[in-house]
């Protein structure tokens, strides 16, 4: 940190801004860009509306993927004589699968204060109704446009155990679904959340194969904004019918044991079934080497 900084106030705000519907904007954020020197934003033109909707006016300065390099050092300066300056994107919380990285870690580096301002996040939206479990999750943002790339993804998650979330867009949703039928199976759970906050808000549960019929069948469900949320692949221990303590306990001994000792003492331990323990010993050593 230099001396400058120490002494300064200015403040980069990351800015939170509706995913849809206008209301959803905290009064706090709105106070933030009514006091702010300048708002960088990611579409000057689109937040030019929300300005407008909310009554104020302020400079605006473009940050985007494109320039955002040239910007940061522009906002450093302005910060270095005192001046606040507000992120916002085009909707939801900046950064997240929105520019602004390089900016606020420039920032943080420069030794100025980055706070949050937050609100809505389409992820969070979509995963606090999905009705998946959400105790723990992961958010792996867009997929790859080419459906080899996106394929080798599903690949890659398809044995994460716990939901995770992609964002997509109308024109590659169907192409999605179908792409998680052919890696995940049609069996597997997912909620589609499209439009959240908006006049067409939906949200479909079912199962791969389900969702990509109900698309089909009806075009409507093809249009907006969508996040989909995948259900987590079931443990291998509940596949193998082990119980928890003992695919710990398991997991424990095979760092130090055969998996045959492993099995045994395991079984020993729990009162499980041998069998069975050596066979989830298999999966878990199979699942490792993949
Ligand atoms: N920063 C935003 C956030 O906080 O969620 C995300 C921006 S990203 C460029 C845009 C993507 O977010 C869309 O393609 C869609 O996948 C998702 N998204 C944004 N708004 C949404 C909405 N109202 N309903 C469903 N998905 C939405």
């Amino acid at each position: 940190m230099n001396d400058a900084c120490l002494y300064s106030d200015a403040c980069l705000y990351i800015v939170a801004t509706p995913i849809g519907n206008l209301e959803d904007i905290t009064s706090r954020a709105v106070k933030i860009l009514q006091s702010v020197d300048v708002i960088a934003a990611e579409d000057t033109r689109h937040t030019a509306r929300l300005l407008n909707h909310l009554g104020i006016r302020k400079p605006m300065l473009a940050c985007h993927e494109h320039n955002e390099r040239d910007r940061s050092a522009q906002i450093i300066a302005k910060m270095a004589v005192g001046e606040s300056v507000a992120l916002v994107s085009d909707a939801g919380t900046p950064l997240i699968s929105d520019p602004g990285y390089f900016l606020v870690a420039s920032v943080r580096e420069a030794g100025y204060r980055v706070a949050p301002i937050p609100g809505a996040c389409a992820l969070i939206a979509a995963l606090s109704v999905s009705g998946l479990p959400s105790d723990r999750f992961f958010f792996e943002g867009f997929l790859p446009a080419k459906s080899v790339a996106r394929r080798k993804r599903f690949q890659a998650l398809s044995g994460f155990e716990h939901t995770w979330i992609v964002y997509e867009s109308s024109h590659r949703i169907e192409e999605s679904l179908s792409d998680m039928a052919e890696v995940l199976g049609v069996e597997r759970g997912i909620v589609i959340a499209r439009e959240l906050t908006k006049l067409f808000e939906t949200v479909l549960a079912g199962t791969v194969g389900e969702c990509l019929e109900r698309l089909q069948s009806d075009a409507n469900q093809k249009k907006g904004e969508f996040v989909v949320l995948v259900r987590g692949a079931q443990p291998l221990s509940a596949l193998d019918g082990i119980d928890e303590s003992a695919a710990r306990v398991m997991g424990v001994l095979m760092e130090e044991l055969s998996l045959k000792q492993a099995s045994h003492l395991t079984a020993r331990i729990s009162g499980g079934k041998k069998k069975a323990l050596y066979d989830y010993g298999l999966s878990l050593k199979r699942k490792e080497s993949e």
